[in-house]
């Protein structure tokens, strides 16, 4: 076929006018700045960085700000007629305000290429004038996320509005039978696409089913309201994560008996995904039994980046392509595909590449398919004289045309900058660098230059968390709770020494969700039982001393296959035992992986041991030895990740470990030492000692033997350990060392030029996912003024669209507390914000189990109660800050030094931030929960804890005691070479 693809792309070619299309125009400021961003890459990144906050700066002052920052730092090198422009515009003066006034006309006239005004009646002259020059049109709402359901039904009535106002204006429109038949007959002259995640604020891939139920409550609706009125509704493709419900979504509602007979509704196949040819294949066998001739739009895909950055971080195989001609060379497969298909499904080509417009058109004509067979798309603002040509060779073409405001729009256009400037892109290949049209038309092969998929460039790389996007992910945590509620109401006896042993009380676990589910009983640990781990912890003790750091780390690594091969059964442990959902209970397992295979790295570096200083005729070691049995007293809230961190990190470095896990998690304490037995740790190394904190908890801290306790838990809990702990006994053979993690009063900070749509998503998970049982939770915000109505506005709205239930139904993202003492403190500091603050919200609580409502109260202040003391549960504080300065000072005013958060995008915060949040782990642009082993190294200081921080380089060095070793080498005056 390559013959008539270079025929029928020379055409296209040649037709083409000879002004470049709009983007590029250098006499306009935008021409300007793709040119500019195209050169200098440094450049691009601030210049879309400062688009991307510029709609949200409300003052000439704070633009200017902003100029200052992004453009004119010391350490930049932009070309100086740049920074000196910006220099002056960031003055402060007169000029400086009449300069952003120029510079917001720019950027609404860049955005204005691309966006075709605020709503339909806006953008009707504009459509009406497409028209007339012979061009079709679909109409975009732009925004992509929701963050509540107040917000998903405003948009859903705007899709209404939409649909309604231009079927309204349609019906006085002539017809123009170029774009309003196919090959078929009459097609609607309007035609509308609309996102999923605009539709609904809680699409969860957990939860399939739900997720489908809640978009489609809304989404049908508006399908009906299309049929009516004779309008074509597209369902637009966005992220990978979302890609089967969207498909799925898709076939339910054109199987749907409302909208019997009718045909004009239309999917996405995005066909850089490597999966996206079978998904086509699935497709067009679903529309041959359909019985609805549905139209598919063919495009590459919008968000590659996205897409390989999020797999990469999350330890996911990447969905995209990595090379630019594999994508163009599937996009061909796919399209033929489409056509030899013709006869039940209908082809939109979307694409600004000659070459790929041309083999779908070569290919239709080679199977004698009139031209209108085939409809070309093309995105609003861009490749104009390519779809000039393509209108008067007689296709059918349409573009793509997004209305909305700037701030929900932003999105969209970043995505159009990266386009236009993209080194790889055919837009730029033929209007800036002007390639010769043979080369742009030859087939997409390798140029031998290929990139693999890139691997992070870590020497330790994280578990994976679990891709529950995936069916089979989804089918297989499924299966594994089936599987563990089989075995619910076992008893699990101490094991001491590799022996089982049985006492006369028990610990009696049920599901906090379902308070009448027994999960399990397990022994109750008392003194004597205490005193018989430690006896078997020393007994196992030399020998595990003298093992050597290799042999254990082996010990260690084994684990963490054991865990991995009972991943999925672990997690549901968790859900079941303290409530934790899918995704939490799966990354709490990922962790405790993670923790093993981690510390097994570093013990493994710590046994060779440091050489220090190179002297002649002396040799200097440092060495690490074991300083004997100590006790882990862990808590129930990540009741395997941190249980297992503790405990394998004083046993890598080669001492013996008493277990004493919180009384809430029991058996997933249970779990992990038939974990440790799996992996072969020799009996007495680890013991599994569960029991009441106050009783044996504390007589395993005082006894004299203990050389070193390992807690995380409450602040009260763990001060009094500290005292009690350092008082040494005659008996006792050294002071023993504490480590010692407690909790958290963590503050977000929102300042006045965040992103409000990843703000209010980030305080929301922070603050209340595992319900802010975590010590990491957000339980502070602080806002500045400029946001402060928005904010808070939104953030109770989509605090309130949470749904609380159950967690091993998948439909619930947010289950209960952990018990019912938990939820009548929570109910008390509900009481005591009510009486501080002004209530902004407090739900209703599910019944049936340890519920809590999930609570929020705004005009806090520093004094109040609700600013000081860690609440452990779904309750947050909003505090108003002045500035940026007062919000720091309120960040800093508490006891407690754990984790905190920035959403900001002034670089000279941020600085300040990384400078003055004193915090332990800050985390900018981001939730401030989930740390990564490795990867953030998570702990604080002041009343937050006195340890070096878990899952990072140090961590196991408080786990030993250093020998300094020095010999003197040199004999007679002779020594060997150093
Ligand atoms: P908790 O302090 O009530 O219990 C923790 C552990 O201490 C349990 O195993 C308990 O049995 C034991 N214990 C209680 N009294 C004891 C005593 N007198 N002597 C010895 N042991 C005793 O804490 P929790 O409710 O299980 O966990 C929640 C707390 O943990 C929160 O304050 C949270 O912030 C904190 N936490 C901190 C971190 C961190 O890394 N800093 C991580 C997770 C949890």
């Amino acid at each position: 076929m390559e013959e008539q693809i270079r025929r029928i792309g020379h055409q296209i070619f040649a037709g083409m006018p000879k002004k470049s299309p709009s983007v590029f125009q250098k006499d306009f400021w935008n021409g300007k700045i793709m040119d500019w961003s195209m050169r200098d890459d440094a450049f691009k990144v601030e210049m879309f960085r400062f688009v991307d906050v510029f709609p949200v700066l409300r003052t000439p002052e704070q633009v200017a700000q902003h100029l200052k920052e992004y453009f004119c730092r010391p350490e930049q090198d932009f070309p100086a007629w740049i920074q000196l422009g910006m220099k002056s515009v960031s003055s402060g003066s007169l000029v400086a305000r009449a300069a952003a006034k120029t510079i917001e006309k720019n950027i609404q006239g860049m955005a204005g290429g691309f966006v075709a005004g605020v709503d339909g009646t806006d953008a009707l002259p504009k459509l009406k004038k497409m028209r007339a020059a012979g061009l079709g049109f679909t109409v975009d709402l732009l925004g992509e996320s929701t963050v509540s359901e107040v917000e998903a039904d405003d948009y859903c009535r705007r899709y209404g509005d939409l649909i309604d106002t231009l079927a309204d204006a349609a019906s006085g429109w002539a017809a123009a039978p170029q774009i309003d038949t196919d090959a078929y007959g009459p097609i609607p002259q309007v035609n509308v696409s609309v996102k999923i995640s605009s539709l609904f604020s809680q699409i969860d891939p957990v939860d399939f089913e739900g997720s489908i139920e809640g978009i489609m409550s809304r989404l049908l609706p508006l399908f009906v309201r299309a049929k009516d009125r004779g309008v074509f509704l597209n369902l637009d493709m966005e992220s990978y994560e979302v890609k089967d419900l969207t498909l799925e979504l898709f076939r339910r509602l054109a199987a749907h008996p409302d909208l019997a007979g009718y045909d004009h509704f239309g999917f996405v196949a995005q066909a850089y995904l490597r999966d996206s040819l079978e998904n086509l294949r699935t497709m067009c066998e679903w529309a041959r039994h359909s019985g609805k001739r549905v139209t598919c739009r063919l495009v590459k895909g919008a968000y590659w980046d996205y897409e390989t950055i999020h797999a990469q971080q999350s330890g996911w195989v990447i969905p995209v392509f990595q090379n630019k001609w594999e994508s163009d060379e599937n996009y061909e497969a796919c399209l033929r595909l489409l056509i030899d298909n013709h006869d039940v499904i209908r082809t939109a080509i979307a694409s600004h590449n000659v070459r790929s417009l041309a083999v779908g058109l070569a290919y239709a004509e080679s199977k004698g398919l009139p031209p209108n067979a085939l409809e070309i798309q093309m995105l609003f603002g861009m490749a104009e004289p390519m779809k000039q040509s393509l209108l008067d060779m007689g296709y059918r073409v349409r573009d793509y045309v997004p209305v909305g405001e700037l701030v929900p729009g932003m999105a969209y256009l970043v995505r159009r900058l990266l386009e236009n400037t993209s080194q790889e892109g055919f837009l730029k290949a033929k209007f800036v660098d002007d390639l010769d049209p043979d080369l742009l038309l030859r087939a997409p092969a390798s140029a031998g230059a290929d990139v693999e998929d890139p691997t992070p460039e870590a020497e330790f790389v994280n578990e994976h968390h679990t891709a529950f996007h995936t069916a089979r992910a989804r089918a297989e945590f499924g299966a594994a709770l089936k599987n563990v509620k089989a075995q619910l109401g076992k008893h699990y006896p101490l094991v001491i020494g590799g022996q089982r042993f049985n006492t006369e009380q028990a610990l009696y676990r049920y599901n906090p969700a379902r308070s009448e589910e027994l999960v399990g009983t397990s022994a109750c640990a008392v003194e004597a039982d205490g005193q018989r781990a430690i006896e078997a912890a020393y007994g196992a003790f030399p020998a595990w001393r003298d093992a050597g750091a290799s042999r254990r780390a082996g010990y260690l690594r084994a684990l963490a296959d054991v865990i991995r091969n009972r991943r999925f059964e672990l997690g549901a442990w968790m859900v079941l035992e303290v409530g934790k959902s899918w995704a939490e209970a799966d990354s709490d397992v990922a962790e405790a992986i993670d923790f093993c295979a981690y510390y097994a790295d570093v013990v493994e570096q710590m046994g060779q041991g440091v050489r220090l200083g190179r002297y002649p005729g002396e040799m200097n070691t440092l060495a690490y030895q074991p300083m004997g049995v100590g006790v882990v007293i862990a808590p129930w809230n990540f009741p395997l990740a941190i249980l297992t961190g503790m405990t394998v990190g004083a046993a890598a470095t080669g001492n013996c470990v008493i277990m004493k896990p919180a009384e809430q998690s029991p058996i997933i304490a249970a779990k992990l030492m038939e974990c440790v037995e799996a992996a072969g740790f020799p009996p007495g190394v680890i013991n599994y000692v569960p029991g009441i904190g106050e009783t044996v908890g504390a007589f395993l801290v005082d006894h004299p033997w203990t050389r070193f306790v390992a807690f995380t838990g409450s602040r009260q809990v763990g001060l009094n350990i500290l005292k009690n702990a350092y008082t040494t006994q005659p008996q006792q053979p050294g002071p023993k060392r504490v480590v010692c993690e407690m909790g958290g009063k963590n503050a977000m900070i929102i300042d006045s030029d965040a992103d409000l749509d990843e703000a209010v998503a980030a305080v929301v998970y922070s603050a209340f996912g595992f319900q802010g049982q975590k010590c990491s939770a957000c339980s502070r915000v602080i806002v500045l003024p400029e946001n402060y109505d928005e904010f808070v506005m939104r953030l109770a709205e989509a605090t309130r669209s949470l749904v609380a239930g159950p967690p091993d139904d998948p439909r619930f993202g947010f289950g209960p507390l952990v018990d019912q003492e938990a939820v009548a403190k929570v109910r008390e500091y509900i009481e005591i914000g009510r009486a501080e603050g002004k209530e902004l919200l407090v739900t209703e609580a599910p019944q049936g189990g340890s519920f809590a409502p999930f609570a929020i109260f705004s005009e806090i202040e520093v004094r109040h109660r609700l600013a000081q003391e860690e609440v452990f549960g779904p309750v947050l504080a909003v505090m108003r800050a002045r500035d940026f300065d007062h919000a720091l000072e309120i960040a800093n005013a508490t006891s407690y030094a754990l984790t905190g958060g920035v959403m900001s995008r002034s670089p000279s915060n941020l600085d300040k931030a990384r400078a003055e949040f004193r915090v332990g782990n800050l985390y900018i642009n981001r939730g401030c929960t989930g740390a990564l082993v490795y990867r953030q190294p998570f702990g604080g200081f002041k009343y937050s804890g006195i340890g070096t921080k878990a899952g990072g380089p140090n961590y196991l060095r408080q786990f030993v005691e250093e020998r300094s070793i020095s010999e003197n080498t040199m004999r007679r005056g002779f020594a060997p070479e150093t």
